[in-house]
Formats: C-alpha cells, sequence, structure tokens
C-alpha cells in the first residue's frame, strides 16, 4: 500500500480540560510520541488552552490546533475568535464545520465557507468536517449530503490553497456514541468525497489533500479504518482525552506509514 499522503491523527478536546490540564495531557502525548515524525499529529485543546499547550509542543513535531474561529478579522462579534488571534498563538490547523457547531450554533455551509476563507487568508488550515445524521444514512442520502457540504464548505478555494487542505468525514450518528462505520463503509464515503475533490481540484492536488476519518475511533478500530485507500488519518474526540489511548491511535498509523 503506497499512499503518498502523511497520516494526519488529530485530537479534539472539545470542552474538556482546564490550562493546567490540558498541560498536562500534552506533556504526557509528547513523551509518548517522543519526536516521531512519520505520522502528523495535531492537538485542538480549548481557545484557553492553546497558549499553554503551544509552550509544551514549540520543541517538538506537534502542531496545534483549534476548534473553531470566526470568519471576521476583527469587529463587533462578542465572545468570538479571529483567524489571526489562532495564527499568534502558533496554531497551524483549526476545525470547521464540526457536527456539534451544525447542530447546536446552527452553522451552515456558507457560513462555513467564509470561515475556511478566512482561515487559508490567515495561513491557518481548515480540518473542514462533513458527515450525515442518522437520519440521513436511512435515507440513503449519506453521498448527496456529504456532496454539498464538501462543496459548500469549499467555494472560491484556490487549487493553492487546496493542497494543504484536511477533510474529515465524521457520520455523526458515529461520534461520541461507540459506533463505527465499518472500514468499508467508511471507505465508501472517502472514496465519494475524494472524486468531488477531483472535480473541484482536478486528481493531482486532489490525491494530495488527506481525508481523516472521525467517529469513535479507538485503539482497536483504528489500524482497520487506517488502512483503506482514501482514509489518511483520524479526528479523534473521546479517545484524545487519554493519552495512552491517543497515542496506541498514533502506533497504528506508524505501523501501517512502516509497512508501505
Ligand atoms: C469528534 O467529535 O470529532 C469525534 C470524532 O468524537 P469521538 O471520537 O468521541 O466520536
Amino acid at each position: 500500500m503506497d499512499k503518498h499522503r502523511k497520516y494526519i491523527i488529530a485530537g479534539n478536546w472539545k470542552l474538556n480540560k482546564t490550562a493546567g490540564e490540558s498541560v498536562e495531557l500534552a506533556e504526557t502525548v509528547e513523551k509518548e510520541l517522543d519526536g516521531q515524525t512519520a505520522v502528523e499529529v495535531v492537538l485542538c485543546p480549548p481557545f484557553t488552552s492553546l497558549d499553554a499547550v503551544a509552550t509544551v509542543v514549540e520543541d517538538s513535531p506537534i502542531k496545534l490546533g483549534a476548534q473553531n474561529m470566526h470568519p471576521a478579522a476583527n469587529g463587533a462579534y462578542t465572545g468570538e475568535i479571529s483567524a489571526e488571534m489562532l495564527r499568534y498563538f502558533y496554531a497551524a490547523y483549526v476545525i470547521l464545520g464540526h457536527s456539534e457547531r451544525r447542530e447546536y450554533f446552527k452553522e451552515t455551509d456558507a457560513f462555513i465557507n467564509e470561515k475556511v476563507l478566512a482561515a487559508f487568508a490567515a495561513n491557518l488550515r481548515p480540518i473542514l468536517c462533513v458527515g450525515e445524521s442518522l437520519e440521513q444514512r436511512e435515507a440513503g442520502e449519506t453521498i448527496s449530503v456529504v456532496d454539498a457540504q464538501t462543496r459548500g464548505g469549499l467555494v472560491n478555494v484556490s487549487d493553492k490553497d487546496a493542497e494543504s487542505l484536511v477533510v474529515a468525514y465524521e457520520p455523526v450518528w458515529a461520534i461520541g456514541t461507540g459506533k463505527t462505520a465499518t472500514p468499508e463503509m467508511a471507505q465508501e464515503v472517502h472514496a465519494a468525497i475524494r472524486e468531488i475533490l477531483v472535480d473541484l481540484f482536478g486528481d493531482e492536488i486532489a490525491q494530495k489533500i488527506r481525508i481523516q476519518y472521525g467517529g469513535s475511533m479507538k485503539p482497536g478500530n483504528a489500524k482497520e479504518l487506517l488502512s483503506q485507500p482514501d482514509i489518511d488519518g483520524g479526528l479523534i474526540g473521546g479517545a484524545a482525552l487519554d493519552a495512552k489511548s491517543f497515542s496506541e491511535i498514533i502506533q497504528a498509523a506508524l505501523s501501517l506509514e512502516e509497512e508501505q
């Protein structure tokens, strides 16, 4: 198997961990990883922990990501954070369009698209999340939902910026539920997303874009999922809050990398 794409394993800590707890978790992850660079590792703590975690990972290959941002550069948006503010803390990535933001904060594809464009403009790499609900899957709408979310989030993205994009396929019914898409189910959707990216940016660029799977990924299922041809990493929620589980998922990616 030769994917030519470096695995990217990102931990989405969601609304968990004070700055002090975040430092502890980041330090443990850093020790477990021992400087490896074959798999790209990203930690996405809450905004309030970015500064503290940045200090922990600054001399390591671990990258920092945020969980959200506002598209405006500044202004009267009480409680919001801009791309530039994230860059100040050396964030390299930002998760955009997570299903929890779509559901609880009513984020639309058009709004997410504004964020994607603002992130690229500030040299932040978006991790654009897409995925269907259980009702949509059961109604046979999975591919059309993912198609609309992917195209809707990527309007006016240039070919050059697209190369540094990451897409995360996260079936909503698998997030935090313990239910995981089978590797075959996930691969089918990842392949469809790759086709959409080919249509938008051409084959050469689409082959470079990494597509993560997210939804109850854990040490026990990571290797099987990551071995699929179009699964290039994981966006990990629950299992990323435990340094041992998170490191074991990274080890699964490393072992596949070594097999290539
Ligand atoms: C997520 O919310 O991005 C996620 C994949 O969560 P979990 O791993 O807990 O399902």
